[in-house]
């Protein structure tokens, strides 16, 4: 049997609904698994994520990636239950500066052109909760009908210092109280 999810990467497969399609290598429209308890939104796929088609493969996602681990073995939740989580972005291909080449934020044209595609895959999947990472995913993400937390971007954590940044141990606490009111309610 086909997946739907499989159906849906297949419907945007060819995606020109925004200019984002002239520049991009690969569309970027997820990882993990697709029976997720929650979904973790970040802005658009950089340089990287776009010549590998998966979102968050850089620094900002290997510090993504173990903060959630570290989080869920300092919460309260017993090891022998295991957190899925599924990656996204709200707009699934690289916006880049056409100039210089840079990484830039998505407009609001691409992020809206983008958002059938972001529903239906968050609809499938049907999370407990919606994590967007960093200001314009949460400004963006506001009127989804699931319940929303919001975490900075975790290229932030990085510019601030990593691990050792000041606002690290918040970051941390905030996973671990999210992850307990979803698991553990
Ligand atoms: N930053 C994002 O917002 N998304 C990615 O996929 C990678 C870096």
């Amino acid at each position: 049997m086909v997946s739907i999810m499989f159906k849906i990467i297949q419907k945007y497969n060819n995606c020109r609904r925004c200019n984002l399609h002239t520049t991009r290598r690969n569309i970027v429209f997820g990882r993990g698994s697709h029976k997720a308890d929650i979904i973790f939104i970040g802005e658009g796929p950089g340089k990287s994520e776009d010549l590998i088609g998966l979102p968050f493969i850089g620094r900002s996602g290997k510090l993504l990636d173990e903060t959630i681990k570290r989080a869920k073995e300092l919460s309260r939740i017993p090891d022998t239950i295991f957190i899925d989580y599924y990656i996204t972005n709200i707009v699934c291909c690289h916006p880049t500066n056409r100039f210089s080449g840079e990484n830039r934020p998505p407009t609001k044209e691409e992020a809206y052109a983008c958002y059938p595609r972001l529903l239906e895959q968050i609809e499938y999947i049907n999370p407990k909760c919606v994590i967007t990472l960093g200001k314009i995913p949460a400004d963006f993400c506001k009127e989804l009908p699931y319940l929303q937390f919001n975490l900075y971007h975790p290229a932030f954590i990085l510019r601030t210092g990593g691990t050792c940044s000041k606002y690290y141990q918040e970051y941390i606490r905030k996973l671990i109280n999210i992850f307990e009111r979803i698991i553990l309610k």
